[in-house]
């Protein structure tokens, strides 16, 4: 997810999008400044942006970091509901190739952890009773079904589900 998180990133200007946020974006010597948004009526340019590195930080109550935490700081979003919601708004088109190695990676992680988790439980059926087994057995069902949960929310499918299907395929 972070490679897609920085494709983002890389197709924005952090100054652009805070500029359509903040308001008074003003040049100051080396550093942007501007009225910030997330402090109550603040007038003392307490946010400053710095374009070489894309980021941000207000000095007064000290929200920084990039552009995709400045959107998701501004709406109450998740750093993937920002990313989806820049996406969109600024209409980048993230390659279909690196939504599916993420994907592939994310499967690959999950399929070992199962493997893992499935050898361990091996070991504990071996000291249970059959009562013990039968309810342990259940239990690691359950277990693996809640992994594979969390696991389909780290995948590029999700992600795209949230970017509507960006890329037209
Ligand atoms: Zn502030």
């Amino acid at each position: 997810m972070s490679n897609v998180f920085s494709y983002i990133k890389k197709q924005l200007k952090i100054e652009n999008v805070i500029r359509e946020n903040a308001r008074s974006l003003t040049e100051t010597g080396e550093y942007l400044k501007c009225n910030c948004p997330f402090c109550d009526k603040d007038e003392n340019l307490s946010m400053t942006v710095c374009e070489p590195k894309q980021i941000f930080y207000c000095f007064k109550c000290h929200i920084g970091g990039d552009v995709i935490t400045f959107i998701a700081n501004l709406f109450g979003m998740t750093q993937l509901e920002a990313a989806a919601f820049l996406e969109e708004k600024y209409e980048i088109n993230i390659p279909g190739e690196l939504l599916r190695s993420i994907k592939e990676s994310k499967d690959e992680e999950a399929l070992y952890f199962e493997k893992m988790f499935r050898k361990n439980a091996k070991r504990i059926m071996g000291l249970l009773n059959e009562e013990g087994k039968q309810r342990y057995a259940e239990y690691m069902e359950q277990h693996i079904k809640d992994m594979r949960e969390v696991y389909s929310h780290y995948s590029a499918d999700v992600f795209k589900k949230y970017l509507g299907d960006s890329d037209g395929q």
